[in-house]
């Protein structure tokens, strides 16, 4: 278990060669990485890599207290403690409760040996904080784009696993007491198919059995998110839900977020990504996953998981190399296309609610974001048919009552009249006396 750095106890930036991490220590000291994670020598430099990382993150975030800030939040459950690190950026601190604001939630990590998902973390963060930038990212634009936002990064979700794999265990995916942390959550949790692995995809004892899970589900019910992306390695691609099953969500705006995710690939990806439901394009269906939850229960109207990276070649007993570039041009190129691709996302997303809302709105009255996300959601639930179902149960409840209320007063009118000509008749009858 390696300790979790806090904001106060920050050493200055690492002397690390290239960029920060162990990685980088790696390549610097020119060893093959594929072969040097499986020897001795290296398990040394493994020791710090998680270490060095976050410390160069806390770094940032100290050297940018005006967009930047970052809290560890921590969590436990039968002895098992975990803790993480959640960095929020906003170009103007003061109005980080802006309600007018996306929110945008993005966490890496959440397989601990798929170590390049967290250094995507780092690279994005240097590039919202201004201190590095993209070659062909119009400044005008980014800006544009980022003064809308709110972001949180959480760039390490399975911290715990991730010390295994640095550890030695290179195949690790799991967290620190072999829970699969994306099979952890309530959307379709537990199902298991025939090609089941327990090693790989072990869903825990309960929905939510994680204290990772725990932590990550409180904060995205506490943020609201309006965007949110899963981030991963293994293969190289864009998915949409669903996770549990083979189809994506139906409708407009869920073919509006494909055809997103396609000029994506086609940008950014050189049209290599995979895009699609991650049911319906992994070749297996997940069940328990984080983005069906935050699409299905949390309500989070663009929930992404990106794959970053593959090695298709690599062997099967050679994860690191399954999950990780290994040598330094193709760790920047992943680390700068993929930055790209999430500031272009970022951009695209806010652009295409601002105009399903202007579609949507009657006039030109101006409408919150919460009240349009509200409303999309109901359209969105419409499709499937529940919106419906309780609409129509409202109105035929409306009716029946009308009904009983006008046969109520009918009787009440019928019975008040019988009364008057009761009461009436022994004066008409008396008048002849
Ligand atoms: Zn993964």
């Amino acid at each position: 278990m390696g300790k979790l750095i806090s904001p106060d106890l920050l050493s200055p930036p690492s002397t690390a060669i290239f960029t920060i991490t162990g990685v980088s220590i790696f390549m610097s000291a020119g060893l093959d990485l594929g072969t040097c994670f499986w020897g001795i020598a290296c398990l040394e430099f493994l020791d710090f890599l998680s270490d060095s990382l976050m410390e160069e993150i806390s770094a940032l975030v100290h050297r940018h207290p005006h967009k930047l800030y970052m809290e560890t939040i921590g969590s436990q459950n039968k002895g098992y403690r975990a803790e993480m690190t959640v960095v929020t950026y906003c170009l103007n601190r003061t109005e980080i409760d802006d309600k007018l604001k996306y929110r945008v939630l993005l966490s890496f990590g959440q397989h601990g040996r798929e170590l390049i998902t967290s250094e995507l973390a780092l690279k994005i963060l240097s590039i919202l904080s201004e201190e590095q930038f993209l070659p062909n990212m119009d400044p005008i634009i980014l800006r544009g784009t980022l003064e809308r936002l709110v972001i949180k990064v959480v760039p390490m979700e399975n911290l715990n696993g991730r010390k295994l794999v640095e550890e030695g265990d290179l195949c690790e995916r799991r967290n620190g007491r072999g829970v699969d942390l994306n099979r952890n959550w309530s959307v379709d949790w537990g199902k298991k198919e025939k090609d089941y692995d327990p090693y790989e995809e072990n869903p825990g004892a309960a929905p939510f059995s994680e204290p990772e899970t725990q932590m990550m589900r409180k904060l995205c019910l506490s943020f609201e998110p309006h965007i949110w992306v899963n981030v991963h390695s293994g293969m190289e691609a864009l998915f949409m839900p669903y996770d549990h099953k083979n189809t994506t969500p139906d409708g407009s705006p869920s073919q509006r977020i494909r055809l997103m995710l396609e000029k994506l690939n086609h940008l950014h990806c050189k049209d290599n990504c995979v895009v699609g439901s991650g049911g319906g394009s992994v070749g297996y269906l997940a069940h328990g996953t984080a983005t069906d939850y935050m699409y299905d229960i949390a309500r989070v109207p663009m929930a992404f998981t990106f794959e970053i990276y593959g090695d298709r070649t690599a062997s099967s007993k050679d994860c690191f190399k399954m999950f990780n570039p290994v040598d330094h041009t193709t760790f920047n190129l992943v680390l700068n296309e993929w930055s790209a691709a999430f500031l272009a996302m970022f951009n695209m997303s806010t652009h295409q609610i601002d105009e399903l809302r202007s579609k949507t709105s009657d006039s030109d009255k101006l409408v919150s974001i919460e009240d349009y996300m509200n409303g999309y959601l109901m359209e969105m639930t419409s499709r499937y048919g529940k919106k419906k179902e309780v609409l129509e149960l409202g109105m035929q409840e409306i009716r029946t009552y009308f009904r009983l209320f006008v046969l109520s007063s009918v009787l009440l009118m019928f019975m008040f009249c019988s009364r008057i000509s009761k009461s009436s008749r022994p004066i008409v009858s008396g008048m002849p006396l």
